[in-house]
């Protein structure tokens, strides 16, 4: 196998920065001026990730292109990390939003869309009960209250490294002695998250017993393939046995499907027949526009209602006077019904497996121990030979210096892949001469790196 040079690869990396402040000189110029302003010099901090320094600043975005104020142009496999999963502005979304833009934003109403929007994630995904939302951290944020409200348990349980958003509750891993602490670098946690949360290894049955055995886990939040420390995927029987071991134990299972929605128009969920209480999502079904969604089983919503200590109607916790806005309304109408469909995923899901081809051939090519993980229309290579079990195994294969070459590389060269991840996300938008164009910029880009 190739080792790599790390002399090579910081030698590389500098000249791609320098490459990049060359080449995106009016984007610099508003990141220095914003600096005076917003915090960190950008409008939401992650911004910060990119990347060259500074984020480019974008001049506009379609289909599956984007170009920056600097007249670059981009293919952009990062695709708002899922939240234009649908493509950047798809035509029936956006007309939606024009329609709906001359009848009402924000009327703390139903608007006619309701329904058809309930009843299409039912179909999708098989929960018969939804709540919307205005991000997935708020979908998963409720599902937990609920669950804590229907159990009468203190605590949940999360698999070591996930991610679900900003959620106090989720904000805790492992250390070296199987202790829950906080995750490094949470920003001010209000307890310590060992009071609130267990958590355990993906793909670890005997730790998930052991865990739920305790009798005090209200639910498991989990994605059904882990996405957001590279992928994990599930071993084979690891969901029948959390779906048991969740049931033995009374605990509820609820299922975040925001990033496996690639997985087909229903998720991981429909995809491979899971059965959870409870679903969240986010990010892509509203073709950008800020939603999300929390579905539930009947009997659950029954209970629910039915206590008469919780308030589900003013102040009981659950909330968000923006969530169900009509415009949210529309653009999940339009996306899930026209956008994000069978159809769609056809096209999408062949698409993830070319890249991940092309990405298996460059990696073979250079002697490389690197491996290539597809999950629907996203893909993601990752720096060990063998799929990860667990979290931590894919966390100890990151390489924070070799994905800035490669990412800042790729983007000098015109593909965008998103800052957290070596992943690429496929839309209806794109197309195989997108695909092609990245496979050509990492065979160059690797090809430097191990002097090919
Ligand atoms: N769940 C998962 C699996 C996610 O990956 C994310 C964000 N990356 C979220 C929830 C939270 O989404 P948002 O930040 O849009 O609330």
């Amino acid at each position: 196998m190739t080792e790599l040079d790390r002399s090579r690869l910081a030698a590389l990396l500098e000249r791609e920065q320098m490459a990049f402040v060359r080449t995106h000189p009016r984007s610099g110029e508003r990141f220095a001026a914003s600096e005076q302003s917003l915090f960190g010099g950008v409008p939401m901090s992650w911004m910060r990730r990119w990347p060259g320094g500074f984020p480019v600043v974008v001049a506009r975005a379609s289909g599956a292109r984007l170009r920056d104020i600097d007249g670059n142009e981009y293919v952009d496999l990062c695709l708002g990390d899922t939240g234009a999963m649908a493509g950047h502005g798809p035509g029936p979304t956006v007309r939606a939003l024009a329609e709906q833009s001359t009848r009402g934003l924000a009327t703390m109403l139903p608007s006619e869309y309701a329904a058809w929007v309930g009843e299409e994630l039912a179909r999708r995904f098989g929960l018969e009960r939804w709540q919307l939302t205005l991000t997935a951290t708020d979908a998963n944020r409720f599902a937990i209250r609920i669950a804590r409200s229907l159990t009468g348990r203190p605590r949940i349980l999360v698999f070591n490294h996930c991610y679900h958003g900003t959620v106090d509750e989720t904000l805790a891993s492992l250390d070296g002695e199987g202790r829950v602490v906080a995750r490094s670098g949470n920003v001010g946690p209000p307890v310590d998250p060992a009071a609130t949360t267990r958590v355990v290894e993906f793909n670890d049955e005997g730790a998930l017993e052991a865990a739920l055995s305790q009798g005090d886990v209200a639910c498991v939040l989990a994605e059904p393939a882990m996405t957001n420390i590279g992928i994990v995927p599930p071993e084979p029987g690891f969901h029948d046995a959390l779906r048991r071991l969740t049931r033995e134990h009374g605990a509820l299972l609820v299922i975040d499907e925001t990033h496996t929605i690639s997985a087909g128009p229903g998720g991981f969920t429909a995809a491979h027949g899971l059965d959870p209480d409870m679903l969240t999502i986010g990010k892509a079904i509203a073709g950008g526009v800020p939603a999300g969604a929390l579905g539930m089983r009947a009997h659950l919503e029954a209970r629910a209602l039915g206590d008469a200590d919780a308030d589900y109607v003013d102040t009981g916790g659950i909330g968000g006077t923006l969530a169900g806005n009509p415009l949210s309304l529309a653009a999940m109408r339009a996306t899930l019904g026209e956008v994000l469909t069978d159809e769609a995923f056809a096209h999408t899901v062949p698409l993830a497996a070319r890249w991940a081809e092309g990405v298996r051939a460059v990696v073979a090519q250079a002697g490389l121990a690197w491996h290539v993980t597809q999950l629907g229309c996203r893909a993601e290579y990752l720096f060990r030979a063998e799929t990860p079990r667990t979290g931590s195994e894919a966390a100890a294969a990151r390489d924070p210096l070799l994905e800035d070459y490669l990412h800042l590389a790729a983007l000098n060269r015109g593909v965008l892949l998103t800052p957290f991840h070596n992943m690429a996300l496929i839309s209806p938008a794109t197309t195989e001469a997108d695909v092609d164009r990245h496979t050509s910029v990492i065979r160059e880009t690797v090809g430097a790196l191990v002097g090919a």
